[in-house]
């Protein structure tokens, strides 16, 4: 199948960051990875494929070569987006309405999220006979609305509203007795007393599609950054054998801050990696020196230069949608990019025919972070920032590029497949095996 329709298909089916992995996860499985348990001890052998998953909602693939391997070669992205979770007890009644209470999940626009199909999905706790048992829940209908006050009673709509997560972002759900726990419960089969423990979102309803006068666009919710996730799996699974140990990881709660038990600032990465290298090679020096000679893609998406608002941009460092891998530049170092680590993915880039587009801010707009820099403060390597052009971040409705998905994974099997060998610092040597 087209590696787009197979994304659009992949991004339909993961409203949120547990479905995302759950679905990566069968990619795996249907490719021959075997699944760890980070509760056990591990064996991990030479020619064999694995991957291990923390909180159902981070996921770590990794292939070992045939022959020794002396480093890694990891794709770093995230499995989240922008949301509304339910608070732990979200039945409301309004004026004879059943409504959700909600709260904000990263950093959206909130006016996106009016007037649209909402659902609910997420992971609940039941109570089995057996034990506590997560489910997956995705009440896969138009179930939930957020509408708008009509102009009428709010003249200066158009001269730019401030909406309040509290007052102004409650969905409508149904008349009132309508229950959210029961509509769950019934989507999974169980009873509502039986769920014990929640993480429900509101997610738009919206399915991708492709627009514009060639389809040379798509719109879709979450494509930020599930385009780089899916790909990430995708090259790892479809790319040739190589002689250093091939990694993609997807990292939850990159929209806020990371700073979780499965995010990138955790030790999910740093406890992987020590175990891979404890598990192939008793030598204590092994994996400071694995890790050294490593190499990272902290791929997120970035801004498609808008038509309406070109000023917003950096004269210079403009990029287009369709036109290409982004490398994302910051001095201060959100992204990690440097002199050498734009070289070498840009020679990557070059084995692989993928144009590359370079993107920096404007020097008086603060722009956006990401997972590599953070990543990078507990597993150290060099490491670029790479992403795809894309209109609208964190709209819940956003635009990219049709034809650069395919670029994308392209460039991240090229990268797979070439060796970036760390001489010493300050010499790396790039070659292609194919
Ligand atoms: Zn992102």
């Amino acid at each position: 199948m087209n590696i787009l329709r197979e994304f659009m298909q992949f991004i339909q089916a993961s409203p949120t960051a547990f479905h995302a992995v759950a679905n990566l996860r069968n990619m795996l499985i249907r490719a021959g990875y075997h699944e760890l348990n980070e509760g056990e001890s591990w064996s991990v052998t030479a020619g064999r494929r694995y991957f291990v998953t923390r909180n159902q909602s981070s996921i770590i693939a990794f292939r070992v070569p045939e022959r020794g391997a002396s480093h890694f070669q990891m794709v770093a992205s995230h499995s989240d987006s922008p949301c509304f979770k339910l608070k732990p007890s979200p039945k409301r009644e309004a004026q004879g309405y059943a409504m959700l209470n909600v709260e904000k999940y990263g950093g959206m626009l909130m006016s996106t999220w009016l007037d649209r199909p909402l659902s609910v999905a997420g992971r609940v706790v039941v109570e089995t006979e057996h034990g506590l048992e997560t489910r997956l829940v995705n009440i896969d209908r138009d179930l939930a609305l957020i509408p708008n006050l009509p102009i009428h009673f709010n003249r200066d709509a158009n001269d730019g509203v401030k909406l309040n997560a509290q007052v102004d972002m409650l969905p409508v759900y149904g008349t009132a007795g309508a229950d959210i726990i029961a509509l769950a419960a019934q989507q999974i089969g169980v009873r509502a007393e039986w769920i014990v423990g929640m993480d429900l979102y509101l997610v738009n309803r919206d399915a991708p599609r492709l627009w514009g006068a060639s389809n040379e666009f798509i719109a879709s919710p979450r494509l930020d950054d599930l385009e780089c996730a899916f790909c990430s799996v995708h090259a790892l699974i479809n790319s040739a054998s190589s002689d250093h140990i091939d990694m993609a990881c997807v990292f939850d709660n990159e929209e806020v801050g990371s700073g979780t038990r499965q995010g990138a600032d955790s030790t999910f990465l740093s406890d992987t990696l020590e175990r891979i290298v404890s598990a192939l090679c008793p030598d204590r020096q092994a994996l400071p020196s694995a890790i050294a000679r490593s190499f990272m893609l902290s791929a997120d998406n970035a801004h498609a230069v808008h038509p309406n608002h070109p000023e917003k941009y950096d004269d210079g460092h403009r990029v287009a949608m369709n036109a290409g891998v982004v490398v994302k530049f910051n001095a201060s170092q959100k992204y990690t990019s440097d002199g050498v680590s734009q070289a070498v993915f840009e020679r990557v880039c070059k084995f692989a025919g993928v144009p590359v587009q370079r993107f920096a801010n404007r020097s008086d707009i603060l722009g956006g972070s990401t997972l590599g820099n953070i990543a990078n403060t507990h597993a150290s390597m060099p490491t670029v920032d790479i992403g795809l052009a894309q209109l609208a971040m964190h709209s819940a409705n956003e635009s990219a590029g049709a034809r650069d998905l395919a670029y994308m994974e392209r460039a991240m099997r090229a990268f797979h497949e070439a060796e970036i060998d760390i001489v010493s610092d300050g010499k790396i040597h790039v070659h292609s095996e194919k």
